[in-house]
């Protein structure tokens, strides 16, 4: 199966000067893809063969725009498969049509050539098209690597390679899991751990409102500066914006890393079952009340990371299905109370007498989902 991995990239200024040129070329080659497979459909009524806009681009480089030559070939070409790949997902309906790529949004990366590409010495490596060894910090690259990339995530640059990994199929023992996934606890398991949402952690608390704080400081300077129908970027603002970035970035690497610790701490438990709600959660969404807390919870990414771990350790993963009470169902008795609340955070059960955690309760059904 595969597995991904991403190695921090120490270029000189030199180096990262051609990085910024190959990463722009990119997204021109494909914006100018883009555009060209607009206008051809609109004769021809249908969509221009990888050749076609190959021939195109290749008109482009020795016609019109010589300095596209001086980013690898591998780069502009990779650019037009990406728009192909995006078109081809647009016909199975399962993206929306690709979109022009705007210099502020997109993301900075450029593809890297797998057969040439190669590592040098445990700190250096041969990236195409840069003529020095672009410096790393020991690190051993696996032999055979696919979809390489070089990226930038507005602090640091990074290579992305792919490698293929054989499952560790531990010998799990006879455990089932049962999973809740929470607004006040991110994760509740039938064993009675709870992992707390990260959300509420001072550090993180600390660095939304900084970031809150320069919103409002950045959306000021723009009415400041607003000249008719036109904002000026003022390097104050150029500056806001950067910062604002870079918290960004900070709160996306600290949600990334928990979520990668938690699944791992229930994987590592080498159960036979692990068994997770189906949660709706382009309906839930959809309420606004909850809404951004659900988002930053990244519940769609906690599961594709247990999806992951599970196939790398031989466990196997159920999704309840979207209709089980999990958290209705008495897990001592088996009644379903039917006026449970969102806001109530134990369960007592009218029939038993039993009262539990809420989210604990559900976990506790969820492992008995199979029974
Ligand atoms: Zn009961």
């Amino acid at each position: 199966m595969k597995k991904t991995m991403k190695i921090r990239l120490y270029p000189t200024r030199a180096q990262e000067k051609q990085f910024y040129e190959f990463c722009n070329t990119a997204r021109f080659i494909y914006n100018e893809s883009l555009s060209y497979s607009i206008k051809y459909y609109e004769t021809n009524k249908k969509y221009p063969s990888t050749q076609c806009l190959i021939n195109h681009v290749k008109d482009l480089k020795y016609n019109k725009y010589s300095w596209i030559l001086q980013t690898p070939e591998a780069v502009t070409k990779q650019s037009i498969r990406d728009l192909k790949d995006a078109l081809t997902k647009f016909f199975n309906k399962t993206s929306k049509f690709p979109k022009y790529k705007k210099k502020s949004r997109a993301k900075l990366s450029f593809y890297q050539r797998t057969d040439s590409f190669h590592q040098i010495d445990c700190n250096h490596i041969k990236i195409t098209g840069i003529k020095s060894p672009v410096k790393i910090k020991n690190n051993n690259i696996p032999n055979h690597v696919y979809n390489t990339r070089v990226s930038y995530d507005g602090k640091y640059w990074y290579l992305t390679i792919s490698y293929d990994v054989e499952c560790l199929n531990k010998n799990t023992n006879d455990k089932v899991i049962g999973i809740d996934l929470g607004i006040k606890e991110t994760i509740t398991t039938s064993d009675g751990i709870y992992f707390k949402n990260i959300n509420k952690i001072n550090k993180v608390v600390k660095l939304e409102k900084r970031k809150k704080r320069l919103q409002r400081r950045l959306s000021n300077k723009y009415e400041i500066n607003k000249q008719g129908k036109t904002f000026i970027k003022t390097s104050n603002i150029i500056k806001l914006e950067k910062n604002i970035k870079l918290i960004d970035r900070k709160l996306t690497n600290i949600r990334n890393t928990y979520r990668h610790t938690i699944t791992k701490r229930i994987v590592e438990q080498e159960p036979r079952t692990i068994i997770v709600e189906d949660l709706n959660i382009s309906g839930m969404l959809k309420n606004k009340y909850l809404s951004d807390s659900i988002r930053k919870q990244g519940f769609n990414d906690i599961i594709s990371k247990l999806k992951y771990k599970c196939k790398l350790y031989g466990i196997e993963l159920k999704i309840a299905d979207r209709f089980y009470p999990s958290s209705k169902k008495c897990s001592n008795c088996g009644h379903i109370k039917k006026d449970l609340k969102l806001s109530d955070r134990t369960y007592n059960c009218d029939y038993c007498g039993i009262s539990i955690n809420r989210d604990y309760n559900a976990a506790l059904n969820l492992k008995q989902y199979l029974t």
